[in-house]
Order: structure tokens, then C-alpha cells, then sequence
């Protein structure tokens, strides 16, 4: 998947995992593909623009917060302890700047926490309370639990609990998945990424995973490209994911292409790392493998046709304007 021209690309993940379509109806597959052409489109608009690919990946991933069905923001999942605790990180391909934030809750969008610890910290990674009251000094929006709430997530929490309590939880990481990101290459070449989520459900309180960890779940060098992540992220992390992808190109000169499978196929999947990547590069290729039953995805160009997919199938087309 390349740009013959010089044109912008965005791609957007809404986490990887056991997706059965069993448990899918024809409705609820059409509100996964809505909210992931939602995503986008704010993130279209921006790059269309003439915009950053920065702020494309920001709009993208609020978009994606906002939408309850995604396991970020509005939505996150819930620790074994019953609570939301979220993380997220951000990365500008132009310096490697970034910005991240974990254990957060109450930013209505962790990642606007995440760029502010990036734009106004003079630092790269804030936790917890701390994160929180740099985020209310920084004036960012704050929600309550209740808007936060899902039935979803509060029900995945109790039947993750019982089978835990009785003994008989199994072992498929893929089942408590979920995350989204983006990322972007800006009609100026410069490349972003950025990555949000609540975890895995009934993960320790304090458990932080791959999404805000720079190098793992979230990376972006202009020199080679940009990555989001989403899958079992402690394998992610020890397999520094996303760097590793940027170092096979770098340094073994392989594709987009090349590089992301490897990593996703070959390194992660047979020690456990299930999941995927989304994954874009400074000639615009875009790389969207994952070593699972489905990922929800898309990406658009600026041909303005919003492609999106769950499972390993073609690609749903949705011509904007
Ligand atoms: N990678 C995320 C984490 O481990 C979860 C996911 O993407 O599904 O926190």
C-alpha cells in the first residue's frame, strides 16, 4: 500500500484481539465501521487542511476516545480492582519529541494529557496523580466516572473476575484487548503517532503496558516511520515493537511492509505477543498486519476514500465529500 504522489496518509487502529464473529451482528459491525470513519475523517480534515500530521493523529485518537465502543477515554476498560486507570503517549517524527501519561483518570482525553506533557512539562512521561494535577493546572477538560461508565466493560470486568476466582481463567490474552492510535504522514513528509488505552481488563492496579512506553506501543522518526500498537503489551514492551520496526528499516533496510511482519509475525506472535500494529512511512506506505482474529483499522489518503476493516477481509469503502 503506496502513495504514487506526494499526498498524505492517515491510519487508525481501534485495538486487536478475539473478535468473534459469533458474538458480532450485522449492527454492531456497522457501529465499529462508523466510529473508526468518524476517526478518520477528524483526522482527514486536518491532514487535508494542509495540517500537521501531529495534530491529524490527535484529532484521530479523541475521535476514537470519545467513542464508547473503543477501549480508550470514554470507554476503558477496568482494573481487577474495579477502576479505569488509563494510559497514552504521543510522538512527532520531525525531533522524536514526545509526551506521555499513565494510570491517569479523569482527562477527559488522556491523550491531550499526554500532548501537554510533551508540549508543556519539559518532560516525557508523567503517572498518576502527579499526571492528573499537571493536567488541571493545564486547564485540560475532566469527566466523571460515570461518564466513563460502560456496561460492556463493567460485565467483561465481572465474567474476567468469576473465571479468575474460580480458577478456570484461561489464558487468551487476546480476549481483554483493546486500544486505539493513530498515525499519519503530513503532506510536508513529517510523520506522527500517537496511542491510548485502558489496558486489559482486570489488569493489576498500577499495571502500565506497551501504549505509552516510547519504542513499544507508540514510535515516530521521520528517517523511517510511525507506529501505534495494540496487543498483549507486556510482549511488546521486552520486544520494544515499535522501534524494532523503525531498526529493520534503519539499519537492515527492509520496507514498511517488510519490517512490520516481521516484527508482528515472526518475533511477537510466536512468544505470546498477540495483537498488531498500524504503521506508516515517510514515502507513505502504510502497514496494517496482526497475528489475531481481527484488528479494527482503516486509513485514508488524499483520495478521501475511508477505508475501514475488522477481520482479515477486503477493506469497506466510504467515498467522503
Ligand atoms: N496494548 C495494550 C496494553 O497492553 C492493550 C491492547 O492494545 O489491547 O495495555
Amino acid at each position: 500500500m503506496t502513495s504514487t504522489h506526494d499526498d498524505f496518509v492517515l491510519a487508525i487502529h481501534g485495538g486487536a484481539g478475539t473478535i468473534l464473529r459469533s458474538k458480532m451482528t450485522p449492527e454492531r459491525e456497522a457501529a465499529y465501521h462508523a466510529g473508526l470513519r468518524r476517526a478518520l475523517e477528524a483526522g482527514r480534515a486536518v491532514l487535508a487542511d494542509g495540517g500537521a500530521a501531529l495534530d491529524a493523529v490527535t484529532a484521530a485518537v479523541m475521535a476514537l476516545e470519545d467513542e464508547p465502543l473503543f477501549n480508550a477515554g470514554r470507554g476503558a476498560v477496568y482494573t481487577s480492582a474495579g477502576k479505569q486507570e488509563m494510559d497514552a503517549a504521543i510522538m512527532d517524527g520531525r525531533d522524536r519529541a514526545a509526551g506521555a501519561v499513565a494510570g491517569i483518570f479523569g482527562p477527559r482525553n488522556p491523550i491531550l494529557a499526554a500532548r501537554a506533557v510533551m508540549e508543556h512539562s519539559g518532560h516525557v512521561f508523567l503517572i498518576g496523580e502527579s499526571a492528573m494535577n499537571f493536567c488541571r493546572a493545564r486547564g485540560l477538560s475532566f469527566e466523571d466516572a460515570s461518564y466513563f461508565y460502560t456496561e460492556q466493560r463493567w460485565n467483561a470486568l465481572q465474567e474476567t473476575l468469576a473465571m479468575r476466582n474460580s480458577g478456570a481463567e484461561d489464558q487468551d490474552e487476546s480476549r481483554k484487548h483493546g486500544t486505539v492510535g493513530a498515525v499519519a504522514r503530513d503532506r510536508k513528509g513529517h510523520l506522527a503517532a500517537a496511542t491510548s488505552t485502558g489496558g486489559m481488563t482486570a489488569k493489576a492496579p498500577g499495571r502500565v503496558g506497551d501504549s505509552p512506553v516510547i519504542g513499544a506501543g507508540t514510535w515516530a522518526d521521520n528517517a523511517t516511520c510511525a507506529v501505534s500498537g495494540t496487543g498483549h503489551g507486556e510482549i511488546f514492551i521486552r520486544y520494544a515493537a515499535g522501534h524494532e520496526i523503525a531498526s529493520l528499516m534503519r539499519y537492515a533496510g527492509k520496507s514498511l511492509e517488510e519490517a512490520s511482519r516481521v516484527v508482528v509475525m515472526d518475533m511477537l506472535a510466536p512468544v505470546g505477543g498477540s495483537g498488531g500494529i498500524i504503521a506508516v512511512d515517510h514515502t507513505g506506505a502504510v502497514s496494517l498486519p496482526f497475528n489475531c482474529s481481527g484488528m479494527y483499522r482503516g486509513y485514508v489518503r488524499g483520495d478521501n476514500v475511508l477505508r475501514t476493516a475488522i477481520y482479515d477481509e477486503p477493506m469497506v469503502e466510504f467515498c467522503q465529500g
